[in-house]
């Protein structure tokens, strides 16, 4: 066996991304991978990649011995080489503007080849059509290609920002546990079994909520950290079973101190990331005005156009079914959408988006085209009588030109059908810059949510929210009526954080666990650390946390989640690389004294 090189004696002097004419003629020794080998019958190139770029080396028959020239030819792909010559100008027609070292060459003297490599499965130097599941099996691989090495390192760049930014502000970053009690976010959790006390199980963390109301009644007032969630859910769209959140807690504050630490943070990470200025304050509507506007809660807002309650107006027709959303109005609504320029549209595409609509629960879509200042098509006939044309194309905000798209019903069920059309015609219609990021916060949601399945009322986001001060009045009372201090950060229709101003009231937390029918001896089994927390002063606090995964997507591009993280999971909460999950030994089984069931 012969010795391994004594690499520290020989460092590599530049990287592979270094190199310019202006080191032409001094000698370099690189260090990479082989990222491409081109023989041209005699001389050799060979395309040599570390992280931070491509060198072109040659090799020239005639300036080497026969020996270094045989073990150049034997380089494979993605062998690891370290080669050592001098720094040559490319003749001009050699160039490669593509390249930030392609005004250059090194000429090889000498070669070490470090490792070998088994071929690839797939290649590493070109856009792959591999399959994303022989990518993540091969992760280490994926990850030496451009999209995901630049989205990993993007990553990185945003997290730096964001911990210099907060540090600044006066927060700390202070580490919660991993093992800990179930937290209350809603999902499941995934359970760690203890083999000191054998029956017992830790959670891992669904987000450290319970951990950072704690550290503000421990008197660190902006606390902030960059951490790992865990929750086992069935794994919708573009989830991942761990995700990370950029978390922030905060005492003695109201929403707009949250709000403008986001935002202040936000338009860090652009400028320092995206060399890109931010406008801030965000714009912000409520809850209401998002359903009602966007028939979303987290409204993209680059859609050139919006609902538009036209209840009455279309109760002047003769359609029964807009007169019976007139009667039982307010609960119930018409709504419209003047979709601009669409008047056009096939009758498959209008009958596509009446099946979108019914998907989300709406009875149907009723359409027509707005031509020479009247309706064409559709459901023109029940408007034929007087102005009731005028008065609904008015009410729309339609012109001549636009589709008319009307749906009516129950108020959110309405409104949400509509707003789910108003995406997808977004999506096939509009051109929409994905660089064109609009933000917007979404505030003073509904506190309660109504539990079909228990019938009975849930949190809508967790029980720590304290309700609008206005709304405490009719807290029990009414619970479906009371609106939270708690808000959302969306961008372009994508959901980017919640967060919200907690309770540190005693008397309030026990109506809100009263009404969502969780006994005093229930909450106290389950928080009652946090609760018995509260007893000693805990100052009034909020906070919020954002999906760093999606945040890198959303401004780095990507097609999901996973192409933000390193090591990603499928759908199935599996990885591909590692074969997690995986059966455990009968032995520690034993141990942890747990029996599994078959
Ligand atoms: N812990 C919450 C969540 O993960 C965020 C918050 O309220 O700060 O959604």
């Amino acid at each position: 066996m012969t010795a391994v090189e004594p690499l520290l004696q020989r460092r590599r002097t530049h990287r592979g991304g270094d190199l310019r004419p202006e080191h032409a003629g001094s000698r370099a020794r690189l260090m990479g991978w082989a990222h491409r080998v081109r023989d041209h019958g005699g001389v050799l190139f060979l395309d040599l990649r570390d992280r931070y770029g491509i060198t072109q080396v040659v090799f020239r028959p005639e300036k080497l011995n026969a020996k270094t020239m045989e073990h150049a030819r034997s380089i494979g792909s993605e062998f690891v080489v370290l080669v050592e010559g001098t720094v040559m100008c490319r003749p001009k027609a050699m160039e490669n503007p593509d390249l930030p070292t392609g005004g250059i060459e090194v000429e090889a003297d000498a070669l070490s080849i470090l490792n070998t490599s088994r071929t690839p499965p797939f290649p590493l130097d070109e856009e792959g059509s591999a399959s994303e599941d022989l990518r993540l099996r091969y992760r280490y691989l994926d990850l030496r290609r451009e999209p995901l090495k630049q989205s990993i390192v993007f990553r990185h760049n945003m997290s730096r920002s964001v911990r210099e930014y907060l540090s600044d502000q006066d927060f700390l970053e202070i580490e919660t546990p991993l093992l800990v009690k179930p937290t209350p976010e809603g999902a499941r959790d995934y359970v760690v079994p203890s083999r000191l006390q054998p029956g017992k199980f830790y959670a891992l963390p669904q987000s450290p909520q319970l951990y950072k109301q704690i550290l503000m009644v421990a008197g660190f007032d902006r606390y902030f950290q960059i951490a790992k969630c865990l929750r086992d859910e069935d794994q919708r769209a573009d989830r991942q079973a761990e995700f990370t959140q950029i978390d922030l807690e905060m005492s003695f504050v109201s929403e707009d101190d949250v709000f403008g630490v986001v935002e202040g943070m936000l338009e860090a990470v652009f400028r320092r990331c995206m060399n890109r200025e931010l406008k801030i304050p965000f714009p912000r509507m409520t809850y209401r005005e998002a359903m009602d506007r966007f028939g979303s809660d987290k409204p993209d807002l680059r859609i050139p156009f919006e609902i538009r309650n036209v209840t009455a107006a279309a109760a002047g027709g003769t359609m029964d079914k807009f007169k019976e959303a007139a009667a039982n109005a307010p609960e119930h609504v018409t709504g419209a959408l003047a979709v601009p320029g669409q008047a056009g549209a096939s009758r498959r595409e209008i009958d596509a988006w009446e099946a979108t609509a019914k998907l989300m629960g709406a009875s149907g879509l009723a359409w027509s085209r707005v031509k020479g200042g009247g309706l064409d098509g559709g459901i023109a006939k029940f408007f034929a009588e007087g102005d009731a044309a005028a008065r609904l194309i008015e009410a729309a905000g339609a012109s001549d030109g636009d589709l008319l798209l009307l749906a009516s019903g129950p108020r959110a069920k309405a409104l949400r059908a509509l707003g789910t059309v108003r995406t997808h015609i977004g999506a096939q219609k509009c051109t929409l810059d994905p660089a064109d990021f609009r933000f917007v916060w979404v505030h003073q949601f509904p506190l309660f949510e109504w539990d079909e399945a228990r019938q009975a009322w849930g949190a809508a986001h967790h029980i720590f929210t304290m309700p609008l001060d206005e709304h405490l009045a009719h807290l029990e009372s009414d619970p479906g009526r009371v609106h939270a201090q708690l808000y959302d950060l969306a961008a372009n229709g994508i959901e980017l954080a919640s967060g919200s101003i907690r309770i540190h009231r005693k008397d309030i937390q026990e109506k809100v666990l009263r009404i969502i029918g969780m006994s005093p001896e229930e909450a106290k089994l389950k928080f009652g650390f946090l609760l018995e927390s509260f007893e000693y002063g805990a100052p009034p606090h909020g906070g919020i946390a954002l999906g760093l995964d999606r945040l890198v997507v959303l401004f780095h591009g990507g097609e999901s989640i996973r192409d933000a993280i390193a090591f990603p999971k499928t759908a199935s909460a599996t990885s591909l690389m590692d074969g997690a999950p995986a059966p455990i030994d009968p032995e520690d089984l034993k141990e942890l004294k747990l029996r599994l069931e078959t």
